[in-house]
Order: structure tokens, then C-alpha cells, then sequence
């Protein structure tokens, strides 16, 4: 039995509360699957400011840097709003980014069947949907120098971002884009604006020679991203993966994250490059949502972007793609029965705590483990 070392972050606000269903199903495939997750947790945001005066510890830092996976749940609260600004509950996250050098983030905006009357679009265009958005997360104009307000000593001053980007960053995204469309409908779409961006340019003419190069069994389309904005509202359908900057990937994951109805039921991945050694990738995953401060310690918070955060680290950390499914499988289940938390909640369904709705998935995932 392999020993498989996950590390928790169950961090602040409703974390904790939505990591505990979390751990409830790593331990049934333990005892079902003989799986060998071995747990650790570790403290990150606003808790690892109370205990140690740092959004991370250096022995915590150390700890995710060792593990195969990391899980975090969410970080921030009002009670950290006037700490220093280098050690805010975000400066946490942003660490573990950058120390685990995860460039590529992984949002797939899928639509359960049960949920496609909350998406924002009609449910026909929404029922089905199962897109993933690819998004560089480490290079760009949020990183690029020179970044400055500068005086122009004329009564003027002048703002400057640098979008920059080098061959490998745009080589490296590419390469997980593809290979992660060849596990899925094997068709990716690039999106920049090559007609008013040299950047854009180039990330056209690098993504199309690691295509020809490396991966031209796979479909690759081009797409300006604007276009590609109004594609995701009209049509979402249409699109399998998406590989993107990380300013356009931002904003495009955010509009193909609405698609699908709410915040509770998103999860993430990030991922860093492959060690050649041992073909592993460095990894984090977590919930797009925040610690949501206003609900926090009333056992109301929904858990499933949490668990289907898991579901996406069985499949990309540890190859186990049948957990993976039946634990989405598990997820639709209930959605199927009716068991709705708050924030997804509608007419004629039953409203269930946080507690509830991780034993309900439980419950439908050991089913399927039989
Ligand atoms: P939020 O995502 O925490 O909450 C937005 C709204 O959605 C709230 O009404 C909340 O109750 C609800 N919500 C979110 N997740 C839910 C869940 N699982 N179940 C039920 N309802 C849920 O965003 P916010 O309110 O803008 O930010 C709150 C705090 O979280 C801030 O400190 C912010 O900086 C932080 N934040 C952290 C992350 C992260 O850790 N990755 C992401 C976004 C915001």
C-alpha cells in the first residue's frame, strides 16, 4: 500500500467546518480502497497570523512542499482586515503559489443537471456543460516589470503594468492544456488578442508549435478573447479547454464559473511542473470561493466545492480517476435528491446543513465504491 501524503489548510472563517466533511471522505477510502492517505494539517491566513504572526509558517511552507497534495480551503476574515500588509491571510496563499511554483490553474465550470435552473443562462444552454479553463497563473501583467505610477513632472503621472511573457511559460501551459484534453474531449481553444497584442501574437505562434510539435492529435482553435467572452455567455457548450493568460483567464474563469450557479459548488486546481524524476507534479486545490465570514461557524456552509476539489486532486495527483468520478457521481446524487445547503437552495428541495449534505455524499460515495 502506498503511503499518499495529503496536507490540509483548513485555514479560517467556514474552512475548517466544510475540511471536516472533507476528511470524513478521505477516511471511508482508506478503509474501503485501502487508498493510504496519510493526513497532516497545518495552519494558513488569519489562523497561522494568531498562532505564529505569519499568513505561514516556514515549517508549514515546508510541510506543503513535501506533501503530494495539497488541499486548502479558504483564507481571510474582518479579523485580519488591519494586520500588516505582508503578513494578511492572502500573503498566505500567494506563498504557497509561488514557493510551490504552480503556474498552471485549473477552473472547470461543470453543470450538474440539478442545478442548471440557478445558472444565469437558460438551462438548456447550461445542462451538460463541463468546460475547463486553463489559466497561466505565474507570468504576466500581474508580474511584469516595469510596474510603477510614475510623475511625469507636468502635473501628470503615468500608470504602468508590463504584460511579459517568455517562450517556456507559454510552452509549459500549453503542454498541460493539451495532455489535460487528451483525458477529456481531446479539443483545446487558445484565447489572446493577437490582433492588438505583440504578447498575444506570440502566445498564438508558441501554443501552435507545441501543438504541431508534441500534440497535433489534439483539436486546436484560436479565438481573439473577447470573442471568447461572448462564446462563453452564447454558446458555453461549444468549448472543451480553454488555455489562456493570466489576466484574460481571470476574467474569462470567473464569467464560466457563473455558468454554473453558484460559488459553493466550485473547485480549483494548481498545478507546477512535472519533476522528470518521478513524473509528479507539485499541486494545490481548493475551492474558488472565501472563508464566508457571515456564515461562518453555523454549520450551514456548503462543503461541495471542497469535495470536488478532492475529486479533481484524485484525478490529476494520484491518477485515480474511477474515486474521482465516483465521487462526482456521489455529488450529483444528492443534488439528484433534492438536499440543497442554503446558498443553493430552491423550491421543493430539502435545505440540509453543512454536516448533512458531507454524510449524504458519504453515504452515495461508498455506494458507488462498493
Ligand atoms: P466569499 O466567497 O467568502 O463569500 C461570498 C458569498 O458567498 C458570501 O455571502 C458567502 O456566505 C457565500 N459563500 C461562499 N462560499 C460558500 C459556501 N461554501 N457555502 C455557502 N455560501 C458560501 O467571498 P467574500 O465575502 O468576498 O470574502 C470573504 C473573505 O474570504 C475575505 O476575507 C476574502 O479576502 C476571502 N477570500 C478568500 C479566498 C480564498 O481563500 N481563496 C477567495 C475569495 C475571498
Amino acid at each position: 500500500m502506498s503511503q499518499r501524503k495529503l496536507f490540509l489548510l483548513p485555514g479560517d472563517g467556514i474552512g475548517p467546518e466544510i475540511t471536516a466533511e472533507l476528511v470524513k471522505i478521505i477516511k471511508r477510502l482508506n478503509d474501503r480502497k485501502n487508498a493510504g492517505f496519510e493526513i497532516e494539517e497545518g495552519l494558513v491566513g488569519g489562523a497561522a497570523y494568531d498562532a505564529h504572526g505569519v499568513a505561514i509558517s516556514d515549517d508549514d511552507m515546508a510541510r506543503a512542499l513535501a506533501a503530494d497534495a495539497v488541499i486548502l480551503a479558504a483564507v481571510g476574515g474582518p479579523k485580519w482586515d488591519s494586520v500588516p500588509y505582508d503578513v494578511r491571510p492572502e500573503a498566505g496563499l500567494l506563498r504557497l503559489r509561488k514557493d510551490m511554483q504552480l503556474f498552471a490553474n485549473l477552473r472547470p465550470a461543470i453543470c450538474y443537471s440539478a442545478l442548471a435552473a440557478s445558472s444565469s443562462l437558460k438551462p438548456e444552454l447550461v445542462e451538460g456543460l463541463d468546460v475547463l479553463i486553463v489559466r497561466e497563473l505565474t507570468g504576466g501583467v500581474y508580474f511584469g516589470e516595469p510596474k510603477e505610477i510614475i510623475d511625469l513632472e507636468n502635473g501628470q503621472q503615468r500608470a504602468i503594468d508590463t504584460q511579459v511573457y517568455d517562450t517556456y511559460e507559454i510552452e509549459r501551459i500549453a503542454a498541460v492544456a493539451f495532455e489535460l484534453a487528451r483525458t477529456r474531449d481531446n479539443r483545446v481553444c487558445s484565447m489572446e488578442k493577437r490582433n492588438v497584442m505583440k504578447s498575444g501574437l506570440f502566445w498564438n505562434q508558441v501554443v501552435s508549435r507545441v501543438h504541431e510539435e508534441k500534440f497535433s492529435d489534439v483539436t486546436l482553435s484560436h479565438m481573439l478573447a473577447d470573442a471568447g467572452g461572448m462564446q462563453l455567455v452564447r454558446a458555453p457548450k461549444q468549448f472543451d479547454v480553454i488555455v489562456t493568460d493570466n489576466l484574460f483567464g481571470d476574467i474569462l474563469s470567473d464569467v464560466a464559473a457563473m455558468l454554473t450557479g453558484s460559488l459553493g459548488m466550485l473547485p480549483s486546481a494548481s498545478l507546477g511542473a512535472e519533476d522528470p524524476a518521478t513524473g509528479k507534479r507539485k499541486a494545490m486545490y481548493e475551492p474558488v470561493h472565501g472563508s464566508a465570514p457571515d456564515i461562518a461557524g453555523q454549520g450551514i456552509a456548503n462543503p461541495l466545492a471542497m469535495i470536488a476539489s478532492f475529486a479533481m486532486c484524485l484525478r490529476y495527483s494520484f491518477n485515480m480517476t474511477a474515486e474521482a468520478e465516483a465521487l462526482e457521481a456521489a455529488i450529483s446524487g444528492v443534488l439528484e435528491q433534492g438536499l440543497r445547503t442554503g446558498d443553493i437552495m430552491a423550491e421543493g428541495c430539502r435545505k440540509v446543513g453543512t454536516s448533512e449534505m458531507g454524510d449524504a455524499v458519504l453515504a452515495a460515495f461508498t455506494e458507488k465504491l462498493g
